[in-house]
């Protein structure tokens, strides 16, 4: 295996665990016998010290972020060492109670750093495992991963669906033709069931794996409070929050995307929930949340923003505290007296004490009084690695309006 060898004192951060290796880190690179060699694009490499210290082993590309670490052990790349990564991250979601669950079977599988795999996102699908990879390293890595889920589910794995000809960067795309597509076996269903409600997820035209699987605890707290309430559910996607709302007998369910397929999608899962001509108080708007909210001539007693990521990257950052401060200022503003607002940010770039501040600027510019009830965040199948908590992307809070 060729090996990385870092700069003096580099080597730090991945004695901490850090899942990273920067380009700048990198004093050489050679093969076993130290002489320089060129590594390619996606290739497995050792990560060494300056001492001759073994540190990592990771998928290398030639980029800023130079090397994704898979292994802090020195142990063989082989199907192996993918069976135990894959069986290892379905044991926790056993632990936890999701893999063999009645009323819920969609669960992420495997959440990147979280789980010790840098740049793969495998979501389960009730039998279909949607594979998404952000790097080389992981396309590269495809079939071992296919096997190694094989071995993992047996019979309880219907198909495989390759869903990153969107995320892979479009030089990759090109050179290796990527393609979304079933990669292995078949699809025999699209339905899931999440806390015993059900979903239609469009893995094929659907945003992100198709589904937003995060925020299923959260959807399961909006539930508890949803008894008797109005709910405006914006940025609402394929209803999630909508269908549990009215699910727990809310009187009347507002959703609100810009996304006219988002909305098709919203009515297809209330159609799914409560039949075709149900008699339920649901309409769902294909509409600007700004644009709804500025024309909306009544109040709620609950409202969701569940805004797509405003800062995708740092440098982005003050207009997305800019966007959400505005936004909840707004929201604000129609929420009845003891109404509470479900508000969350899915932006990486944006911590959580930064939300927590931006949401406290909302509420003193909204002149209204605000109690914090819950401090929520993304659920346990998406855990992240303490060494890297830009892993941490999803925060939220329960407010309570005066
Ligand atoms: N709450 C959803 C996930 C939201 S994802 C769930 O539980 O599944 C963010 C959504 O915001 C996307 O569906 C996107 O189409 C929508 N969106 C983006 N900008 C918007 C805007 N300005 N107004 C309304 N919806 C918007």
């Amino acid at each position: 295996m060729n090996r990385i060898v870092l700069n003096p004192g580099k080597e730090q951060a991945s004695l901490r665990f850090h899942p990273w290796i920067f380009s700048g880190a990198i004093k050489r690179i050679v093969n076993e016998q130290g002489v320089s060699v060129a590594v390619t694009d996606g290739e497995v490499v050792a990560v060494y010290d300056n001492k001759q210290q073994f540190l990592a082993i990771g998928q290398y590309h030639n980029n800023s972020i130079a090397v994704r670490i898979i292994s802090f052990d020195e142990v063989a790349i082989d199907q192996n060492f993918w069976n135990k990564k894959i069986s290892d991250a379905f044991t926790h979601r056993t632990n936890v109670g999701l893999t063999n669950n009645s009323s819920t079977n969609v669960y992420r599988l495997i959440h990147a750093e979280g789980d010790g795999l840098p740049g793969l996102i495998i979501d389960f699908y009730n039998g279909t495992a949607v594979v998404q990879s952000h790097s080389i390293g992981m396309h590269l890595a495809k079939s071992f991963i296919v096997e190694a889920l094989k071995a993992c589910y047996g019979k309880a794995l219907n198909g495989v669906y390759d869903k990153s000809e969107d995320t892979l960067a479009k030089p990759i795309v090109a050179k290796y033709e990527v393609k979304n597509g079933l990669i292995w076996g078949e699809t025999l269903t699209n339905e899931v069931t999440e806390h015993g409600h059900t979903f239609n997820v469009n893995w094929e035209t659907g945003q992100k794996t198709g589904f937003f699987i995060d925020q299923r605890e959260n959807r399961e707290l909006l539930a508890q409070y949803a008894k008797g309430k109005s709910v405006l559910n914006t940025f609402c996607y394929s209803g999630g929050f909508s269908v549990y709302a009215l699910k727990a007998g809310a009187t009347l369910v507002h959703s609100v995307d810009s996304s006219a397929k988002a909305i098709e999608l919203v009515n297809q899962n209330i159609a799914l929930n409560f039949g075709a001509n149900a008699t339920i108080a649901h309409e769902a708007f294909a509409q600007d949340t700004f644009n709804f909210l500025s024309k909306a001539t009544e109040k709620y007693d609950i409202i969701v923003l569940d805004p797509p990521a405003f800062a995708k990257h740092q440098d982005a950052k003050h207009q997305a505290v800019q966007g959400y401060k505005r936004l909840n200022g707004e929201a604000l503003k129609y929420l009845k007296p003891g109404g509470l607002l479900f508000t969350f940010s899915c932006s990486q770039a944006v911590d959580k004490f930064t939300f927590n501040s931006t949401v406290l600027s909302a509420a003193i510019i909204a002149g209204r009084k605000v109690r914090v009830l819950h401090q929520l965040h993304q659920p346990v199948d998406h855990a992240y690695s303490i060494f890297h908590p830009e892993g941490e992307y999803l925060k939220g809070l329960v407010l309570q309006v005066d």
